[in-house]
C-alpha cells in the first residue's frame, strides 16, 4: 500500500495506476474490524483501494468530542497493511488539504435533517455531506463503502449522491460486534470499565424488542428499551425510534409500517461520558 497526504499526489497516482473500479472507504482512523470489513469488500470487489483517515472537523458539532476523539495512525497502518495490495492508497491529508478554504455550503436533506441523530447533532450531516463531496472530488470512486452502523449516514450520502449527480455506487456494509454484541465503534476504547462491561445491554435490549415487534405494538415496546436500558447506572437513552431505511419516517403504532420497505429499531445512548449509537432491521409482520 502507498501512503498519500497530499490531493495532488493521491490523484497523480491513481492517473498511474488506472485501476478500474476504484472504491473508496472514507473513516476517522482508530480503526478497528468494523471499517477493515469495508475495506475487505473495497478490495474484493475493487481493483483500486483508496482508504482515507481524516478526523473531520466540520462534523463534530461538540469540540470535547473532537479533543478526545481517539487517533492511533500507526496502529491504523499496521492494520491497514494486512489488508491492502501493493498499489492500494491510504489517504491521510491535512485540514488544509481538504478545505483549503472554509467550506461554507450548505446542505438540504428533507426528513433526514430533521430526525434522530440529525436533531440531536445539530450540524453534523452538513459537515458529513462536505467531507464526503469533498472525498468524491477528489478520488472520483466508482464504488464507495459505508457501515449499516451509521445508519442515518447511509441514507444521507444516498441522497447527497442523488442530489449532486455522483456516478457512485453506494454499498451499506453490515455492523460487525464484538464477541458480547457491543457494535464496533471507535470510541468503544474511551469507554470506563464498568460501562464497558454494562454496554452490551444495548444490543441485547433492541434484539429483544425487534422480537417484541410481533406482539407488542411500538409505544410498548418504546418503554421496554428506555426502562431496561436506563436500569443500568451510567446508561441513558436518547432516543430510539423505528424508521424506514430509506426516507427515515418514524414509525409509531405497528400498522404504520408499510409492506416494502425496511425497518430499522435506531438508538442513541449516552453511556458515562461516551455516546454510542446502534440500531437492528424490525422485521414486519
Ligand atoms: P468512522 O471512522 O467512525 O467515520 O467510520 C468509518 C466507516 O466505518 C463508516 O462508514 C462507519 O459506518 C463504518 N463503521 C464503523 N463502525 C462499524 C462497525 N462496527 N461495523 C461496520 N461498519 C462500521
Amino acid at each position: 500500500m502507498k501512503v498519500i497526504s497530499t490531493v495532488t499526489g493521491i490523484q497523480k497516482q491513481l492517473e498511474t495506476t488506472h485501476r478500474k473500479p476504484v472504491g473508496l472507504v472514507p473513516t476517522m482512523g482508530a480503526l478497528h474490524e468494523g471499517h477493515l470489513s469495508l475495506v475487505r469488500s473495497a478490495t474484493l470487489e475493487c481493483a483500486q483501494a483508496v482508504i482515507s483517515i481524516y478526523v473531520n472537523p466540520t462534523q463534530f458539532n461538540d469540540k470535547n468530542d473532537l479533543k478526545r476523539y481517539p487517533r492511533t495512525p500507526d496502529s491504523d497502518l499496521k492494520l491497514l497493511n494486512t489488508v491492502l495490495r501493493e498499489d492500494d492508497l491510504v489517504f491521510t491529508p491535512t485540514d488544509s488539504e481538504i478545505y483549503p478554504t472554509p467550506d461554507k455550503r450548505v446542505f438540504h436533506f428533507g426528513n433526514l435533517d430533521n430526525v434522530m441523530e440529525a436533531k440531536r447533532r445539530p450540524g453534523h450531516f452538513n459537515g458529513v455531506a462536505q467531507v464526503v463531496s469533498r472525498f468524491f472530488e477528489i478520488v472520483k470512486p466508482d464504488i464507495a463503502y459505508f457501515g449499516q452502523k451509521d445508519f442515518q449516514q447511509v441514507a444521507v450520502i444516498r441522497e447527497l449522491v442523488r442530489q449532486l449527480n455522483f456516478h457512485i455506487k453506494i454499498s451499506s456494509n453490515p455492523i460487525v460486534r464484538e464477541p458480547d454484541g457491543l457494535a464496533m465503534s471507535s470510541r468503544n476504547r474511551l469507554l470506563e470499565p464498568q460501562i464497558r462491561k454494562d454496554a452490551p445491554v444495548i444490543f441485547k435490549t433492541i434484539s429483544r424488542a425487534a422480537e417484541m415487534i410481533r406482539k407488542n405494538d411500538i409505544p410498548e415496546i418504546k418503554k421496554y428499551v428506555t426502562g431496561n436500558i436506563n436500569e443500568r447506572a451510567g446508561f441513558e437513552v436518547e432516543y430510539f425510534e423505528i424508521a424506514d431505511d430509506r426516507e427515515l419516517r418514524i414509525v409509531e403504532s405497528r400498522k404504520e409500517m408499510e409492506k416494502g420497505k425496511k425497518y430499522f429499531g435506531c438508538i442513541a445512548v449516552k453511556a458515562g461520558k461516551i455516546r454510542l449509537i446502534d440500531n437492528i432491521e424490525f422485521p414486519l409482520l
